[in-house]
């Protein structure tokens, strides 16, 4: 079996926890310490192939830049997660995606994927999906608009990542 490992990224209180762990233990977790910085791993099939991922949720990962690059270099894979509901966490995102292109080098097509949380907070949107479409052809990244809370979209984030790694 393939082993792919892949690193969870973004602001904090974002709801990254609260993504790995629907992806990871099929569950939706309230209040997860903000501090804790956890591996998961399990094994998926995509397109009738099981493969092995490692998954790294970070914590506190702005503040602590020379950390960032250590889980950059060592991660094959990225998951860009902000929230629909904060305008300014698609911004660190922009900076971090900066971060990725510097360490791995520009050309070389990193398997990343976008993901916007809290989609079920309707009311409280504020990044559009129009700005988004925009942004996924700018940066040739794939987007999903999810729900950790409702389980939705997130298998689907995960997959489309599997495949970019398999192809890296
Ligand atoms: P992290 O700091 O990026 O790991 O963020 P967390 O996963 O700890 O989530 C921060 C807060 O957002 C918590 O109160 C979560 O319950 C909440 N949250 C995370 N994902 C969702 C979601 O999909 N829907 C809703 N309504 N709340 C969410
Ligand atoms: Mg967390």
């Amino acid at each position: 079996m393939r082993e792919f490992n892949a690193v969870v990224l973004g602001a904090g209180g974002v709801g990254k926890s609260a993504l790995t762990v629907r992806f990871m233990r099929g569950e939706f977790v309230e209040n997860y310490d903000p501090t804790i910085q956890e591996e998961y791993r399990r094994s998926i099939e995509v397109d009738g192939e099981l493969t092995w991922l490692e998954v790294l949720d970070t914590a506190g990962a702005e503040q602590f830049t020379a950390l960032n690059e250590l889980y950059i270099t060592s991660g094959r894979g990225f998951i860009l997660v902000f929230s629909l509901t904060l305008e300014a966490s698609l911004r660190e995102v922009t900076s971090l995606r900066q971060q990725i292109l510097r360490i791995k080098g520009e050309s070389s097509g990193i398997p990343m994927v976008l993901v916007g949380t809290k989609l079920d907070l309707t009311n409280e949107r504020e990044v559009s999906s129009a700005t988004l479409r925009e942004l996924a052809t700018r940066w040739k990244i794939p987007v999903y608009e999810t729900s950790a809370k409702r389980d939705w979209d997130v298998r689907e984030a995960f997959e489309d990542l599997v495949r970019q790694m398999r192809e890296y």
